[in-house]
């Protein structure tokens, strides 16, 4: 079987689950470090940003994975797919914040941040920001020292040094009212990569549920049974660990289904993945709606659970460490994938 039939096959039994490293992070010994956990873990794709170098350190975390298996007990028997994740300016995936000098030192930005890139003197770690807004958040209205600008980057350069260094799948985070650019940008990762799925990402924020299906009809319109959307709730918000943070990804999957994917046969196979908010209760909440769905994408959450171990210094050595990261991280693959 080619990678696109693999991927189609794992799609097409619900069984794809998808690590989000970030789009936006750039933090390569902390990639290497997720993709090292979750291919052991059983995950079977990763979304990691547009950049070379984290794509390689995405590969080798995969790499040392198979290295580890025998030692660990565990088998790995589909080698993960890598997507890269790029964006239209202004979606939160692919925004870098700042912060101005109006800010008055209250601190309160520094232990939400889920990335710790914001030190003592504010001065944000880029690399580290994943643009979640957190930070925005806490920030005293009055004060509104949050900013951010637009991770930009030439798409029809990139994203041939991405694919030749290990990725295989593109994703375009479309949450951005406007079609006409995007459907360029879409034809453009389309046209990057003709041989295995593609995605768009898409939320409810800018777009009716009328809106959101004649994008999606559109998108299908330029690359055809490679399309796969990715259904984003409330982007970047799954920290929390509970029904109601994961609602809003169960309920765009739901709008898709029935007035996309059960009116129109051209689209009955169209796989979706669940994202934004996801967590370990979304699966069961899918499984209650009876909503259908093909994959899996979790991020801020499938990352908290496993922190503690890949912080330590020599982690990628400790046999005993990538063990007790592994056990949380195959329990959420388990739980998130159609059983
Ligand atoms: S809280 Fe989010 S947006 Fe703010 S610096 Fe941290 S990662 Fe970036
Ligand atoms: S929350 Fe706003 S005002 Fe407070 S330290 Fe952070 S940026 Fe400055």
């Amino acid at each position: 079987m080619s990678r696109f039939e693999i991927l189609r096959d794992l799609l097409s039994r619900g069984k794809y689950f998808k690590l989000v490293c970030g789009a936006g992070n750039e933090n390569v010994e902390e990639v290497k470090r997720l993709a090292l956990v979750y291919t052991l873990a059983g995950a079977n794709g990763f979304d990691v940003s547009a950049t070379p170098k984290v794509v390689d350190a995405c590969v080798k975390g995969i790499d040392l994975a198979y290295r580890h298996a025998e030692k660990l007990g565990g088998e790995i028997p589909i080698r993960p797919f890598i997507t890269v994740s790029v964006g239209m300016p202004g979606d939160h995936h692919v925004r870098k914040a700042f912060i101005i000098d109006d800010c008055v030192d209250c601190g309160k930005c520094i232990p939400v941040c889920p990335t710790d890139a914001i030190p003592k003197d504010y001065n944000i770690i880029r690399e580290k920001c994943i643009g979640c807004g957190n930070c925005e958040a806490v920030c005293p209205p009055k004060v509104a020292a949050v900013r951010y600008e637009h991770n930009d980057k030439a798409l029809s350069e990139i994203l041939p040094l991405c694919l030749k260094t290990g990725a295989e799948n593109i994703e375009l985070h479309a949450a951005v009212p406007g079609d006409d650019k995007i459907l360029e940008e879409w034809k453009m990762v389309s046209d990057a990569q003709p041989d295995n799925f593609i995605s768009m990402c898409l939320d409810r924020h800018h777009l009716s549920n009328m809106h959101l299906i004649e994008r999606i009809r559109a998108a299908r319109e330029i690359a055809g049974e490679r399309t796969m959307i990715q259904a984003d709730g409330v982007p970047m918000s799954g920290g929390a660990d509970d029904f109601n943070t994961t609602l809003q990804a169960i309920a765009i999957a739901d709008v898709i289904q029935k007035n996309l994917k059960a009116k129109d046969k051209t689209f009955q196979n169209m796989p979706i993945l669940l994202s934004g908010g996801t967590n370990g209760r979304t699966a069961e909440m899918a499984r209650m709606c009876d909503t259908p769905y093909q994959g899996v994408s979790i991020g801020t959450h499938a990352r908290k659970i496993i922190k503690t171990w890949i912080s330590e210094a020599n982690f990628e050595n400790d046999l005993n460490a990538i063990r007790a990261a592994v056990e949380p991280a195959a329990d959420l693959v388990k739980r998130s994938v159609v059983q």
